[in-house]
């Protein structure tokens, strides 16, 4: 394999390291950011359950003045039923204070049901208030989990970032744009094997006078397709060489002293 694909591969693979490690990085952020929404989800739905408790409670009080207004209506009712003389007066006042009656016992009822009902959210606030809290301690142990993996990706992205640039230090200028350029475009491998005479980028077929291009001469062949660097992969490089290594007595090597002059 040519020196400059094998700095290029060198650079290459810190710059897939560096890619992995943010994406890493956002999965992580994204995961915690998930619990958080449900902790919080959590949370609203006990403070509506907190709400309709104390509407409960407000309605109870409510009913409760209504049923001592109707008692009050009831005892005036029967005092003002005493100082009747006459029957059919008397009559009337006492279905009136049959009513009053009537509509005591539905207030009593109602109250009833609200106590009932109050009592039923207390319990189901309880249950929720547990679970909030075990919610918001699991998520403080992921958090503080969370935090140390992003710190460690962080300290591994430094020190990726670092080699990165000395690996670009080895190439030469030229050849460093025409990566830059392809990494930014695929936002992944630039440099890539021909494997069965396709690319091992795009996978589409690869001439073989491509691949004879790649594998004898020292400039720079790019897919005719998706622009991507071909190299050919050492194992093939190496049956490569012990095959022409047999015939080197009688021929002479191919003419490896092309420059990179076929950058594109
Ligand atoms: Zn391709």
């Amino acid at each position: 394999m040519q020196e400059t694909i094998r700095k290029l591969l060198d650079l290459q693979d810190h710059d897939l390291l560096i890619l992995d490690l943010n994406r890493r990085d956002k999965e992580l952020r994204s995961e915690l950011a998930d619990e958080q929404r449900r902790v919080d989800e959590q949370i609203k739905q006990f403070e509506a359950e907190q709400d309709r408790l104390k509407r409960l409670q407000v309605e109870l009080k409510e009913l409760e003045i209504e049923l001592e207004s109707r008692q009050e209506k009831k005892k005036q009712l029967e005092s003002q039923q005493a100082a009747i003389k006459r029957n059919v007066e008397y009559k009337a006042m006492m279905k009136e204070i049959l009513d009053v009656q009537a509509a005591i016992r539905l207030t009593e009822d109602k109250i009833l049901e609200k106590y009932e009902a109050i009592e039923q959210e207390k319990q189901q606030a309880v249950v929720r208030d547990k679970e909030v809290a075990e919610r918001r301690a699991a998520l403080q142990e992921q958090l503080a989990v969370v935090e140390a993996k992003l710190h460690e990706i962080a300290q591994q992205l430094d020190e990726v970032r670092r080699h990165k640039k000395e690996a670009e230090g080895r190439l030469d200028d030229r050849v460093l744009r025409l990566y830059r350029r392809i990494f930014k475009n695929k936002k992944g491998a630039v440099v890539v094997p021909i494997v069965n005479r396709t690319c091992g980028g795009c996978h589409l077929s690869v001439t073989a006078q491509m691949e004879n291009l790649t594998r004898h001469h020292e400039q720079i062949i790019q897919c005719e397709n998706c622009g991507r660097i071909f190299y050919i992969p050492d194992e093939e490089a190496a049956d490569e060489a012990a095959a022409s290594q047999a015939s080197a007595d009688t021929a002479s090597a191919d003419d490896t002293s092309t420059d990179e002059s076929g950058l594109t």
